[in-house]
């Protein structure tokens, strides 16, 4: 599996003309290597790859990459400036977007001779579409947000402050299983609800909210992601109204996913079901994003996307209506393309819920 992964990622080394790539963006460095460290870089070239760490990681390091070479390093300048020179290197990529401007002034000074070229997205390219068994990471990272959801339905009720929902939601899901919770999980009640990344504080929740519950769990290094609004209490036809609008845009949007669509068509489908209804200012940000060893991941379905959906890739789909000072809905499943269509990977009930 690494093997063929960059057996693929030479491909795209030799298209850009290139005689190595440093990798030293961390979740590409994994997901070539398997190598989870804290510390590292992969040199790969058109006829090895050499995987760098430092002592701390070196048994690891073999462990978990026994397709590479391992290299142990005093500091990560001094190990690529050896590599390089030992590899007899002349032009050398590097991940433009992982690499600090100090650190390429150093490889400039140390190495003089390389030509060291900018690349942008060549391993996260890959990373695009899942294979099986990153499939099967995060369908059991969904499965177990869904479970997270059901548990959290029995702990809201007025009186409740927001941090103790959040708490008590991540506690359930770390004993459950999760290995970490794949961002910090957004609890967001009443006029906070309009906040579309409102950090959980001292709120009570209070008859008349609205609280949305956005949240996610890593399994094995892969990411889930699902929000799920609720009323607190008592409903107004206001709540029901803008609820089901959301429901309403994210089902229509659900129906368009799969394979050979543009991510941009499916977002301004969800927006002029908004239109329609004279909310669409109300929905300010993107229609969804990729997940996988990282919650935020290409490809993006926003309105500037230029992405076409393939089999294989897992994005979410979340529309949303903020309105500030009274509150806001947001509605988000974990999506697999396949090649039919969809399957969605998200169970949770998107019925209009009141506690
Ligand atoms: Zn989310
Ligand atoms: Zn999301």
């Amino acid at each position: 599996m690494f093997e063929s992964r960059i057996h693929r990622l030479r491909e795209k080394i030799a298209e850009e003309g290139l005689d190595a790539l440093i990798v030293t963006g961390r979740k590409n460095r994994e997901y070539l290597s398997g190598f989870t460290g804290s510390a590292g870089f992969l040199l790969v070239t058109a006829g090895g790859g050499v995987l760098a760490t430092d002592f701390r990681y070196e048994e690891q390091a073999k462990a978990q990459s026994p397709h590479l070479e391992v290299y142990r390093y005093e500091t990560p300048r001094d190990g690529l400036s050896r590599l390089v020179r030992e590899k007899k290197m002349g032009i050398v990529g590097f991940e433009a977007v992982h690499t600090s401007c100090w650190e390429l002034a150093e490889w400039e000074e140390d190495s003089p001779d390389i030509a060291w070229r900018p690349t942008k997205g060549l391993v996260e390219s890959l990373r695009i579409c899942k294979d099986e068994g990153e499939i099967q990471r995060i369908r059991q990272a969904a499965r177990l947000t869904d479970k997270g959801f059901e548990h959290i339905l029995n702990y809201l009720r007025p009186g409740v402050q927001e941090r103790e929902v959040a708490l008590e939601l991540e506690f359930f899901l770390r004993r459950e299983g999760a290995e970490g919770v794949s961002f910090a999980p957004i609890v967001a009640s009443g006029p906070n609800s309009a906040l579309p990344h409102a950090r959980p504080g001292e709120r009570v929740l209070e008859p008349g909210d609205f609280v949305v519950l956005d949240f996610g769990v890593i399994i094995d290094g892969y990411c889930s992601d699902l929000t799920r609004t609720v009323v607190i209490g008592r409903a107004s036809d206001r709540h029901r109204e803008i609820y089901e609008l959301v429901r309403k845009a994210q089902q229509h949007a659900l129906g368009e996913v799969g394979p050979g669509k543009d991510a941009l068509a499916i977002d301004k489908g969800v927006r002029e079901v908004f239109a329609a209804q004279g909310v669409a200012e109300h929905f300010g940000h993107g229609l969804g994003h990729g997940v996988g060893l990282e919650i935020h991941e290409a490809p993006t379905l926003s309105s500037r996307s230029t992405d076409e959906l393939r089999a294989g890739m897992v994005v979410t789909i979340e529309p949303g209506l903020y309105f500030p000072g009274w509150g806001g809905v947001r509605i988000e499943d974990l999506v697999l393309v396949t090649p039919q269509g969809m399957e969605n990977l998200s169970s949770s009930s998107k019925d209009f819920l009141v506690l």
